[in-house]
């Protein structure tokens, strides 16, 4: 029978990959909490509307990236492709935001209909970080420190770049708009039919294009920056003091603006040079006007997202002797006979008892002792428990370090688990 595949870009992590995502996963927590960032858990999917409202019609993620669909219900609902329109929504309706200004962190699977490539798959993971209630450019610069801690805690602090650019307010955006179109109809013969649209919808976008015809364009194109409103261009300075302050080094992109509807003033991506076309690490930036947009009273807000099948590429690239390894084994049960396999479940079942941290597995085919112990060996485990005819009849576990020379010895079960908890 023809074998059935896996949806092209949703992407299986084999056991060998689990353990430089554990570890990636186990320091953005770590990091995220010792911020004071509290982790909110959401659905994969919304009402399609959401995602129309927030990220914005014109974007690419809504007009050809959503996995969207009717529901049995005939419900418009789409898979989420990306995470901070859901915890807005999740804020409003659990009334997260009326006395506190909470800072939440949140992981998990996001799904755009792209073309598939390095770093770049149909079901991609994201963690995310959003300060609410904070109008301040402190909260944009935590922001930035504490991407900065994960980066110093995976040991690619040398490998990501810092830009940064500025929004301004809906006013700066406007006028910035009719700037770019002004700019872009002198050369409406070399735009490509995406960015025509673009243009037409929403001419910041143009600045995002990865066409190389549009980039060559860009040399000359007016900068945000000398479009900005005065608050605006006062919170960009105070970040940007605030950010040499603490040492992060941080570059100014007036070309920056990201493919999302709702940022306005600070915007930043952390990129690479390792990574090839796919170099953003993680994008974020500040959306005051969000959460009235979708029908909460108004808040400011920032955040930011991480991709992690690229962080990971990174920490992969970068670790020492190829990262972290799955084995963390501490035991294997080697069962000689086939009549001995029950007898090393019900005794390995005591052993946990007593030593809740033992990593022990029992091997639940009695193939020959040579395979056994050498598969044992490769697992990386430092003990092997014994168990054959002779064990079976006496009640007993004969014990072999693998690490040692000792010789092997043959022990009650008591004996076993003592020997064990010095180990
Ligand atoms: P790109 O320009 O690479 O398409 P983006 O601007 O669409 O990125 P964001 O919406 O800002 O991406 O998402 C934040 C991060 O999520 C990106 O910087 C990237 O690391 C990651 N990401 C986005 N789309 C994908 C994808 N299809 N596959 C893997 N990672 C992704
Ligand atoms: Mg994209």
């Amino acid at each position: 029978m023809a074998k059935i595949k896996s949806i092209r870009g949703m992407n299986d992590v084999t056991p060998k990959e689990v353990a430089i995502w554990q570890l990636v996963e186990k320091s953005i927590r770590s990091v995220f909490s010792s911020y004071g960032y509290e982790e909110i858990r959401l659905p994969v999917v919304e009402q399609t509307e959401l995602f129309a409202r927030s990220v914005g019609d014109s974007s690419d993620i809504v007009s050809k990236e959503m996995y969207t669909f009717e529901d049995r219900g005939g419900d418009g609902i789409s898979l989420r492709p990306e995470g901070t329109a859901g915890c807005v929504r999740a804020c409003i309706e659990n009334d997260l935001l009326r006395i506190d200004s909470p800072r939440l962190w949140y992981m998990g699977p996001m799904f755009r209909y792209e073309r598939p490539q390095k770093g770049r798959s149909r079901q991609f993971h994201q963690a995310s970080a959003e300060v609410f209630g904070i109008d301040h450019h402190n909260a944009d610069a935590e922001l930035m420190m504490l991407a900065k801690s994960l980066w110093t805690d995976l040991g690619i602090r040398n490998n990501v770049n810092l830009e940064i650019n500025s929004l301004g307010n809906s006013e700066t955006r406007k006028k910035y708009k009719s700037l770019l179109h002004e700019f872009f109809k002198g050369f409406s013969s070399e735009l490509d039919k995406d960015s025509q649209r673009q243009l037409k919808e929403n001419p910041l976008r143009i600045l995002d294009s990865k066409s190389e015809t549009i980039k060559g364009l860009l040399a000359d194109v007016p900068s945000i920056l000398d479009h900005l409103d005065s608050e605006s261009e006062d919170h960009f300075n105070k970040l940007k003091d605030l950010l040499t302050q603490s040492n992060i080094d941080f570059e100014v992109n007036d070309r920056l603006v990201r493919g999302l509807d709702y940022y306005n003033k600070t915007v930043f991506e952390w990129k690479t040079k390792d990574l090839g076309a796919q170099d953003t690490v993680c994008g974020g930036g500040r959306y005051d006007g969000l959460v009235e947009q979708l029908g909460g009273k108004k808040c400011p807000a920032t955040g930011f997202s991480i991709g992690l099948e690229r962080l990971v590429l990174l920490v992969k690239e970068h670790s020492k002797d190829n990262g972290p390894s799955t084995n963390n084994l501490d035991c294997n049960f080697i069962c000689l006979t086939s009549e001995s396999i029950s007898y090393a479940l019900l005794n390995a079942e005591k052993i946990r008892k007593e030593i809740p941290s033992l990593n022990l597995k029992v091997n639940l085919q009695a193939t020959s002792a040579n395979s056994q112990f050498k598969r044992a060996d490769k697992s990386g485990s430092k003990i092997a428990l014994i168990v054959g005819e002779e064990e079976l009849k006496d009640n007993t576990i004969s014990i072999k370090n693998l690490r040692g020379k000792e010789s092997q010895e043959t022990l009650s079960l008591d004996q076993v688990i003592e020997t064990l908890k010095k180990l």
